[in-house]
């Protein structure tokens, strides 16, 4: 995909494409956010956390293989958030609830004045309901659907929870832990939309999302998504020739928006994904059914490219009633996505924080590719927020084989241990590098 964006677009297009084509590994950490990396590095306490998290490898994949276990298809959260519940309150955090989403959350306060930032996983899976959710081993993998998005990430967390406790460290921010639903698919983002509609606080917010402790994203990918049915009288091919049909409507519109030039960058796309209608080759179509996608980097250039499909649209439909001058045909349009875009500056210090973070844990940090997560909701609420792994590796996400392994995973809870850290501050050691909003 990389090889055909180079071809079909220009030198700026190439000096941007080649910036994405793969993780960007060269960037400048401030000296203020170095000394701080510096100096909580060396505090005992810190240390203890870090090693603490190492030695709680075992415990935390234990973990992770259990909350894998207990199914969590989309809007069915339910059995696995009451879980996640138990566990958040059994490890002490304050005030653990859930809200009327279905998200579940508690508070670990800070020592007053910082900054609030919100660690979260996500709850909810791919995997249709009867799906076997059992995890297998094998030469020291482990295979299950969601066993890495986000089992993972719900065991990370919950080992940063642990760690928390046993290093006896007091951030000067107060930190949320959370596990949220609707982060996939139809979900669509419904947990964060509620968090950030309810606490209107919220200073800064990492998601724990599948494997890894290198990559950092901190760019949106928004999407909307619509569901465009057409109607019309319908009737026989030859008795009632002369009524309009809902499939040519939606033929004439797929035609005009085939022909859509939205902007290369940001990179900014649309598709008909699914078509379906009619009842019979002898029949005028009563009713023609299409799903759209469209995605960009930038909530401006989706919107404009939203509002110049949805025209295609509507005329689509006059235009076929106006072909054959009697009976209407009509459309209806539905969005069934919406996620929306955003950006942050690069080298903001929520960015900054991770980067280093990562470093000091012995990884090569790398900033990814823009996509969709649910840092994307606070990023479009002007929210600092980045997306990163929990640690190990994995393959094949969202499919029924997909793998984890946990070779060294302790890095992710690591990495985030001191991200959480550098953010929020440390009573006595450092300042938080997390600006606070109001
Ligand atoms: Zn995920």
């Amino acid at each position: 995909m990389g090889k055909l964006f180079l071809v079909s677009c220009g030198l700026l297009g190439m000096l941007l494409a080649s910036n994405f084509a793969q993780a960007q590994t060269s960037y400048d950490v401030t000296a203020g956010v170095k000394e701080v990396y510096g100096r909580l590095t060396s505090q005992p306490s810190v240390q203890k956390g870090l090693d603490f998290i190492k030695g709680d490898q075992e415990n935390t994949v234990a973990e992770q293989k259990q909350i894998c276990a207990i199914p969590a298809p989309p809007f069915k959260e339910q059995v696995r958030a009451e879980e996640f519940q138990k566990r958040l309150a059994a490890l002490g955090l304050a005030d653990v609830q859930m809200d009327k989403e279905g998200n579940v959350f508690g508070f670990r306060p800070g020592t007053g004045k910082g900054p609030k930032l919100l660690v979260a996983a996500h709850l909810d899976t791919v995997f249709p309901e009867g799906t076997d959710v059992s995890v297998k081993e094998k030469d020291g993998k482990l295979y299950a659907p969601g066993i890495s998005d986000d089992s993972r990430g719900l065991a990370a967390l919950l080992g940063i929870i642990r760690a928390f406790n046993a290093s006896g460290i007091k951030t000067t921010g107060d930190i949320i832990f959370c596990g949220d639903v609707g982060e996939e698919g139809l979900g669509d983002l419904r947990g964060m939309k509620a968090l950030f509609r309810e606490m209107n606080d919220v200073d800064g917010f990492i998601s724990i999302d599948s494997a890894g402790a290198e990559k950092i994203t901190y760019l949106a990918t928004g999407s909307h998504r619509y569901e465009i049915t057409y109607h019309g009288p319908g009737g026989h091919s030859f008795q009632a020739f002369g009524r309009p049909s809902a499939i040519h409507a939606m033929g004439r519109a797929i035609d005009k928006i085939a022909d859509l030039r939205p902007p290369k960058e940001p990179k900014t796309t649309f598709t008909v994904g699914i078509v379906r209608g009619g009842t019979s080759v002898n029949a005028i179509a009563a009713d023609a059914t299409m799903q759209v996608d469209m995605r960009s980097n930038q909530m401006k250039e989706l919107l404009e490219l939203e509002t110049e499909l949805l025209d295609i649209v509507r005329k689509a439909a006059d235009e076929e009633t106006a072909r054959w001058g009697g009976d209407r045909i009509t459309v209806e349009i539905k969005p069934v996505g919406d996620r929306p875009a955003g950006t942050q500056p690069k080298d903001s210090l929520m960015v900054q924080a991770a980067w280093a973070s990562t470093e000091a844990i012995g990884q090569k940090p790398a900033l990814d590719e823009p996509s969709s997560t649910d840092s994307n909701l606070p990023i479009s609420l002007g929210i600092p927020a980045i997306t990163v792994g929990g640690g190990g590796k994995d393959d094949n996400n969202h499919s029924p084989s997909e793998w984890f392994d946990p070779t060294n995973a302790y890095w992710g809870p690591q990495r985030v241990f001191l991200t959480i850290l550098g953010l929020a501050g440390v009573d006595g050691v450092s300042e938080p590098l997390l600006p606070r909003r109001k």
